[in-house]
């Protein structure tokens, strides 16, 4: 295998893997390691070209740093890629080569699972490194994180109700869920165990139909949900939908939901919102449940639900205060998540959380 480290400023380490036997051809970006070893998960994708999967492994990486940093879990920040058709091009070779380039990080970079990659794909993975989380429970790992992430998106969703209505109450209100999936679904129950109603919208059929028949939500075509008047709209499904287009069309006074990047243009969509009275859960901060519940893996004496679960439901405060200072210094919600991002970092450049970590992970792997 040949791997060439590639110079980017401002991260870490970021390197290229080609393997021409096993057919891998990957990138692995350490954004920042300051709080900890960086955690992310392993996205296979049919990328256009290496400069695509690059540019993605960038941005991922610098994503996962100021998640982590927010819901402190005490890691950095990290992600790899492998450029390739899920569907197709996944072998056990192929992951298993993988395992060795994740493996020259020598712990600095530690994968889970992400788009195009599951449990079964890890313990492939896992044959190669030791550096491997979210394995199932059976394997020692947290298993499936999104419930977790479910968890974290309603405590953060009461923590927006809060804000926006004085009352963390959402008896009768209604939620407009676009794509009750793997987090959008368990989302959806609990909220309306609190009483809310749901409308949603999905391009698979058999989700839409599930989320009609067990949560008795009303469907409604994908374009449609933008224009849907309700309380909270939580996406759910894509990135970048929280647009030009879009932002005009929304009927809610929330916004707070899973999905990974939901402001097509941070900053300048960010405002729109703001300007609009729309109150927006910064992603990375309500979605940050999986990335907590994996984050106990790595803790002393290994994984503990209770301990997970507590610490997700901390999701409520870290919202509330930056809600309380987007609101005090008049700036976006998402301008105050990442000055706390970046106060978090600055605190912690110590450092001692890292060498526990990493002290933990060797003794449980063996
Ligand atoms: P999923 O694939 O299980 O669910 C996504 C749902 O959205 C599916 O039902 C899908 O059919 C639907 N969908 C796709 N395109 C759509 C469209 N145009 N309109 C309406 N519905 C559409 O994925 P997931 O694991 O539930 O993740 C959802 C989002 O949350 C993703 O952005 C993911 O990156 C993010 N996220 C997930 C986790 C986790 O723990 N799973 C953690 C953090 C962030």
């Amino acid at each position: 295998m040949k791997i060439t480290p590639i110079d980017v400023p401002g991260y870490e380490r970021v390197a290229k893997a080609e393997d021409p036997a096993s057919g891998l051809l990957a990138f692995i970006g350490v954004h920042d390691t300051t709080l900890g070893p960086a955690l992310g998960g392993l996205r296979m994708w049919k990328y256009d070209n290496d400069q695509a999967a690059l540019t993605d492994v960038l941005r991922l990486s610098r994503g996962m740093t100021y998640k982590s940093a927010v819901a402190k879990t005490g890691l950095g920040g990290g992600k790899s890629v492998i450029l390739g058709d899920p569907r197709k091009d996944k072998t056990p070779e192929l992951l298993q080569a993988m395992g060795q380039f994740i493996e020259s990080f020598g712990g600095q970079y530690i994968t889970a699972e992400d788009v195009g990659t599951g449990i079964a794909d890890l313990k492939q993975v896992r044959t190669k490194t030791r550096w491997v989380t979210g394995l199932a429970r059976e394997d020692g790992g947290s298993g499936n994180p999104s419930p977790y992430t479910a968890l974290g998106c309603f405590v953060g969703i009461q923590a927006a109700a809060v804000e926006a209505w004085g009352s963390d109450a959402l008896q009768g209100k209604v939620v407009a869920i676009q794509g009750p999936g793997s987090v959008g679904f368990p989302l959806g129950q609990h909220l309306v165990k609190a009483g809310a109603k749901l409308i949603v919208s999905d391009v698979s059929q058999e989700n839409l139909d599930r989320a009609v028949k067990e949560l008795g939500a009303k469907a409604v075509p994908p374009q449609a949900i933008y224009d849907e008047a309700c309380d909270i709209f939580a996406p759910c499904a894509l990135g970048g939908i929280l647009n030009d287009e879009t932002i005009p069309r929304l009927n809610c006074r929330i916004v707070g939901g899973a999905a990974n990047n939901q402001l097509l243009d941070e900053n300048r969509h960010a405002q729109a919102l703001k300007e609009r009275g729309i109150l927006y859960a910064p992603d990375y901060v309500i979605n940050a449940g999986g990335i907590i519940n994996v984050s106990l893996e790595l803790e002393p004496g290994g994984y503990d639900e209770t301990k997970a679960v507590a610490k997700i439901r901390n999701i409520f405060e870290a919202l509330r205060s930056i809600f309380e200072t987007a609101r005090r210094r008049n700036v976006t919600t998402h301008a105050a998540a990442q000055d706390v991002a970046e106060a978090n970092l600055k605190a912690g450049a110590g450092g001692s959380r890292r060498a526990q970590v990493h002290l933990s992970l060797r003794s449980s792997a063996g």
